[in-house]
């Protein structure tokens, strides 16, 4: 099947939320980088009452309050909304015109390397990794089937995970120095995540550099609410920060990222509390939250540091930059060289201050930033950030998980291979 012009429904299905985006492309439309992104939204507190919000290019957005008691509930609402007037999307006007749908999975364990076609089978591997991702994939799952009931199992749909992209790394960067034993009985390993953003970084980097797959050897920094890095070998992920879950790495808006294992059993019995606890309190919080006392938001942070020249929040930005560093130099090592660096998502994307202070004393490997083109990098914009001439480049591109799940949704569907060309 090669259809023109398919209405792809992305959904990214989490434990209490939902986002969704609908996006038309084609294999032509891939290739002019013509996809267009017809209308969007997210839904918080299902489960109760819960707050919409839907996004329609060039009109305002839509908030509507109301209560939805499962992600069935929530799909039917987004559904609703897409094939309504108030969507103003005139080409989707019936359940039949959404072609497919490409849902984002956390973990696809040892078994999924790649984007596939879901069927029964696939669902039940799924849920096999649920063990690995107890508070994700159960919510993927029920996304998926939401959608199988409400549109029917003849719409084709396709999963995307987040840990596939790193299926590449070697035993080196993915064992744990622990018995053998345990990775063999329990698949415990590492596994990375952000791998959807990490390749299509990638993916944009080469374009942009005119420069074939295998030429691309950098290293990509995810820097949102969540964050990791990854090396880029060979245009293959051969390492990256975030390990069995998404806790190991750098420090993030409430996660601690890397810390002594031993902290854990030591502090559960200082307070009288689980392991578990423990682990929830390095989630939810840690990280800018923890160390700050004030918020996990980056942007507050600054605003916050500018204004009051708080201590605790200077050195939580510190603490935040310095590990990012930390992980840059243990990759460029890995690598051998590298010949970029690049930032993405919402800090990496917009906040000059933080690039510039991650790349801070970062000379003496050939990296020096250009304040101007720096500071001109923000709102989705993409560039070089570097004064040319060095050894190693700094690059900000806007990282698009949504329009990568749309492609391989139309790849595998079209061609069963979800690679890029
Ligand atoms: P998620 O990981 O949930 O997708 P985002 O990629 O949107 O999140 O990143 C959210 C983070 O980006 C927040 O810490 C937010 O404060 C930060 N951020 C967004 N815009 C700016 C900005 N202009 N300056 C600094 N930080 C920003």
């Amino acid at each position: 099947m090669l259809r023109a012009g398919m209405h792809v429904l992305v959904v990214n299905a989490g434990s209490s939320t939902l986002k969704f985006q609908l996006i038309a492309t084609d294999p032509d439309a891939m290739e002019r980088d013509a996809d267009r992104r017809l209308v969007s939204g997210s839904i918080e507190r299902i489960g109760g009452h819960a707050l919409v919000t839907l996004r329609r290019p060039g009109r305002p957005r839509l908030l509507r309050e109301m209560p939805l008691r499962d992600h069935r509930a929530a799909i039917e609402q987004v559904l609703r909304f897409i094939v309504s007037d108030e969507s103003g999307v005139d080409e989707v006007r019936a359940l039949g015109d959404v072609h497919a749908v490409g849902h984002r999975v956390v973990h696809g364990g040892q078994r999924f390397r790649q984007s596939v076609r879901i069927d029964t089978e696939v669902i039940h591997a799924i849920e096999d990794q649920v063990e690995l991702a107890p508070l994700h994939n159960p919510a993927n799952l029920k996304g998926i089937r939401a959608i199988t009931d409400l549109l029917g199992p003849g719409v084709p749909q396709v999963a995307v995970f987040d840990t596939a992209f790193h299926a590449t790394m070697p035993e080196t960067s993915f064992l744990y120095a622990i018995p053998y034993s345990y990775y063999r009985r329990y698949g415990l390993r590492r596994y990375g995540f952000h791998g959807t953003s990490h390749r299509y970084v990638a993916f944009r980097y080469r374009k942009l550099r005119g420069v074939p797959r295998e030429a691309v050897t950098i290293v990509t920094l995810h820097l949102g609410n969540g964050c990791s890095a990854c090396a880029i070998k060979g245009g293959d992920s051969f390492d990256t920060s975030m390990g069995f879950t998404p806790l190991e790495g750098l420090m993030m808006g409430t996660r601690s990222g890397d810390v002594d294992p031993s902290l854990v059993a030591w502090l559960a019995e200082k307070e009288g509390t689980s392991a578990a606890d423990v682990e929830r309190m390095l989630n939810n919080q840690s990280g800018l939250l923890g160390v700050s006392g004030l918020t996990s938001d980056m942007r507050e942070l600054l605003a916050e540091e500018r204004e009051h020249q708080d201590r605790r929040v200077t050195l939580a930005i510190d603490m935040f930059c310095a590990r990012v560093r930390r992980y840059v130099g243990a990759f460029l090592a890995e690598l051998g060289g590298a010949e970029a660096i690049v930032f993405t998502g919402g800090i990496g994307e917009n906040s000059p201050a933080i690039r510039a202070r991650i790349c801070a004393g970062l000379g003496w490997l050939g990296l020096e930033l250009d304040p101007a083109r720096n500071d001109a990098c923000t709102d989705g914009a993409t560039g070089t950030i570097h004064v040319p001439g060095g050894r190693l480049a700094a690059w900000v591109i806007p990282t698009d998980e949504e329009l990568l799940i749309a492609r391989d949704t139309v790849r595998v569907i079209t061609t069963g291979d979800p690679r890029t060309p």
